[in-house]
């Protein structure tokens, strides 16, 4: 789970690692804030400074006219549903921070590099700082750390920070921890800029504070391959899954996502893949393919017409079910007033028609 920007500073605040000061913002209202301030989109992806997702702001004018643009700014296909504005921080170094699980050696590892603020795969591999994080040694690491940024008089605030950020990581299950720029404020403070967490979803039992996120989980089998895509799939086994957004592709529609549902055809799961789809916008259709061959097809019609029973607002569903009791499945179907397509072709004639 990648949360977004305003998420991890939240974490990272808990955790006493300073954040600048900031509100968050939905819609397009103007904040009472500090000038000058920072207006940052909060999509969930990086690169937003390179393509024009954070505004620094001295007016109000100047905040008022950012907030208008940023808020309707496609970034990599993501419309922002909230902006974070924030106090500006006066930049005298930017600096690059991360931990990270080291997965050949089974460590938590900390990365440096002294050029922060920038694309991280366009800096020099060799000139990384990166050492193994023993909870029990965490100060000498510091110490190496404030040597390597040239940073002697910051030894002590570096040594909390590497404390409080090997506490964030672990407390919060994260697989990554990325403050890019770590920044140098000309007051001398060490502030979180940025701030990216990605979290172990197989974490989520001991996170009830998780169901708060605004990031939505998706799991390992879903892939959005296009946010303003029109036809939505659900289908079980990754062949079946690709052949359906295949075919959806060669048929001059545009597939939203791929997701094999596996051997979870249940009421649960088919809620759960709702749940997902919703977050399109532009959907006209759903297309669920499903190859009853352990699952029985009567049994994933009673789970597709209980799960569609709660989300009223889901588009038509077009149903291709194929196996095991497909006549008992298109029974149950039609009683609720939906077609059983006996082939995906047939799916995709009704929605090209
Ligand atoms: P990203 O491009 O998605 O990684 O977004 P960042 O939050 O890292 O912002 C990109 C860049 O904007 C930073 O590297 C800074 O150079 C600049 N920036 C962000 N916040 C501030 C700020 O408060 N003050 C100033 N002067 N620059 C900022
Ligand atoms: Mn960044």
């Amino acid at each position: 789970m990648n949360l977004l920007e305003y998420e991890a500073k939240h974490i990272l605040k808990e955790f006493s690692i300073p954040v600048p000061e900031g509100v968050l913002i939905r819609g397009q209202q103007t904040p009472d804030v500090t000038l000058p301030a920072v207006v940052k989109s909060q999509v969930p992806i990086g690169g937003r400074g390179k393509a024009g997702g954070v505004a620094l702001v001295s007016t109000q004018k100047e905040l008022e006219v950012a907030i208008e643009r940023i808020s309707q700014l496609s970034i990599k296909g993501f419309i922002p549903k909230t902006l974070l504005v924030e106090e500006a921080l006066a930049i005298s170094r930017e600096l690059y921070l991360a931990l990270m699980i080291d997965r050949t050696s089974n460590q938590t590892l900390l990365v440096a590099h002294a050029e922060g603020g920038v694309d991280i795969e366009s800096l020099d591999e060799s000139g990384f700082f990166k050492r193994p994080l023993n909870p029990r040694a965490l100060d000498a690491v510091a110490e190496e750390l404030a040597d390597y940024l040239e940073l002697p008089n910051k030894a002590f605030v570096l040594a909390d920070l590497v404390e409080n950020l090997f506490k964030c990581f672990t407390k919060s299950d994260a697989l990554l921890l990325e403050i890019n720029p770590l920044v140098l404020t000309q007051q001398g403070k060490l502030v979180a800029g940025d701030g990216k967490m990605t979290l172990d979803a197989s974490a989520r039992f001991r996170h009830p504070e998780w169901s708060e996120l605004e990031t939505k989980e998706q799991s390992a089998n879903f892939v959005t391959l296009d946010p303003h895509g029109t036809v939505a799939t659900i289908a079980n086994g990754a062949g079946l899954a690709m052949a359906t957004v295949d075919a959806i592709t060669s048929r001059g529609l545009t597939p939203a996502n791929f997701l094999d549902i596996g051997g979870n055809a249940t009421t649960e799961g088919i809620r759960e893949s709702f749940n997902q789809l919703v977050e399109f916008n532009n959907l006209t259709n759903i297309v669920i393919n499903i190859f009853g061959g352990i699952v029985r097809c009567d049994t994933v019609a009673a789970a597709i017409i209980t799960a569609r029973a709660e989300l009223p607002s889901l588009p038509p569903l077009q149903i291709r079910l194929s196996g095991t009791n497909a006549d008992e499945a298109r029974k149950l179907l039609e009683n609720e007033g939906l077609t059983l397509h006996d082939s995906l072709e047939s799916c995709l004639e009704e929605i090209a028609s």
